[in-house]
């Protein structure tokens, strides 16, 4: 991204004046731009921001490159790191090589350390394969014993070659399903205040204040806009297409991308749900998941989520038992 990219990005946002203005830096592996980047664009922040507006930065790395620099400049700052690592070394290096082919569990491990040396707020993020799907007391007893706080499992799923087929590498629903009921049970025993689940968290936010944090159970697409690193403006990183192009920051105001007809007629795809979603029991907490998820067997978002079955089997198993454990947490 160009510094002339770069200041408009982060004047056309801070002029938004949001309750809180947050980014969030994603690559590819963003860390690939140097802490140069990062340390002029809080420079910009402070320099354009207004006196007392709240900014928050989050970077989702595979942390490989942070150091002992990195992590000064990410706790100075109060960045929120969000850290790939896909559990236990024989996972997590089965598909998370180098560019050269090399592991690269040592390094994040290494990368963890540091951060917590230098108390650098993070989180970890795991994607869910079909290999580690399979294992989930194996990953929560690896995390909790890596005394991890903060932890998103994220569903592979991606097309396969031939229509209505997914890749080898994705997880089946039936596998996610049964996954989230065997976290949700080891997480109800080990102690729901130790550690924060994403997708826990989410539906709790919803049966005690109404809201998802998460948008795959939200109403509408409409949460964030993606801007890519020469100025083009997306709705989702999920859908950086043509059809889901909302223009580019150099010729109009992100204010103005974000209010626009593209944005606004994908945002409303969310809530046009199916037949089987509008009769389902689980309507008003699904919302029929991800619209990315949608589409992945059928192009047409008239089906279900791809991972519904394993939505109604995890909400049949965990509704009655988060209520409670959430109103408990809602009364504290
Ligand atoms: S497509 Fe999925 S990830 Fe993208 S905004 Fe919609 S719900 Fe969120
Ligand atoms: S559980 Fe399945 S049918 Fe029910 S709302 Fe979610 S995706 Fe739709």
């Amino acid at each position: 991204m160009s510094d002339e990219t770069l200041e408009k990005m982060i004047t056309d946002f801070l002029k938004l004046d949001m309750p809180v203005s947050s980014f969030a830096w994603q690559g590819g592996e963003p860390t690939l731009m140097g802490l140069d980047f990062y340390k002029k664009a809080v420079e910009l922040q402070q320099a354009i921001g207004k006196n007392g507006q709240a900014v928050s930065n989050a970077l989702q790395t595979n942390a490989v490159l942070l150091d002992a620099n990195w992590c000064r400049f990410l706790s100075q700052y109060e960045w929120l790191v969000g850290i790939s690592l896909d559990g236990p070394k024989h996972f997590h290096d089965h598909y998370r090589l180098d560019h050269a082919g090399n592991p690269t569990f040592d390094k994040v491990v290494s990368a963890i350390e540091k951060c917590r040396q230098h108390k650098v707020q993070f989180n970890v993020l795991v994607l869910l394969n079909d290999r580690n799907v399979t294992a989930p007391d194996e990953l929560f007893d690896f995390f909790t014993g890596m005394n991890i706080r903060y932890l998103q499992f994220v569903p592979c799923v991606e097309t396969g070659p031939s229509a209505g087929s997914v890749t080898d590498f994705s997880i089946t629903p039936e596998q996610f399903g049964t996954f989230l009921c065997r976290i949700f049970d080891r997480w109800t025993e080990y102690g729901p205040e130790k550690l924060s689940i994403r997708i826990l968290d989410s539906i709790m936010n919803y049966l005690v204040r109404g809201g998802h944090s998460n948008c795959s159970f939200g109403n509408s697409c409409n949460d964030y806009i993606v801007i890519e690193h020469n100025g083009d403006a997306f709705c989702c990183d999920f859908f950086v297409d043509e059809n889901c192009k909302l223009g580019s920051i150099l010729d109009t105001d992100i204010g103005e991308l974000a209010r626009g007809k593209t944005k606004r007629s994908f945002a409303r795809q969310k809530s046009r749900i199916s037949n089987k979603c509008l009769i389902c029991r689980h309507n008003a907490i699904c919302r029929g998941g991800c619209l990315k998820d949608r589409l992945i067997l059928n192009d047409n978002n008239s089906d279900p989520s791809y991972f519904c079955q394993a939505y109604k089997q995890f909400f049949d198993h965990s509704l009655a038992r988060l209520t409670q454990i959430a109103a408990k947490i809602a009364a504290k």
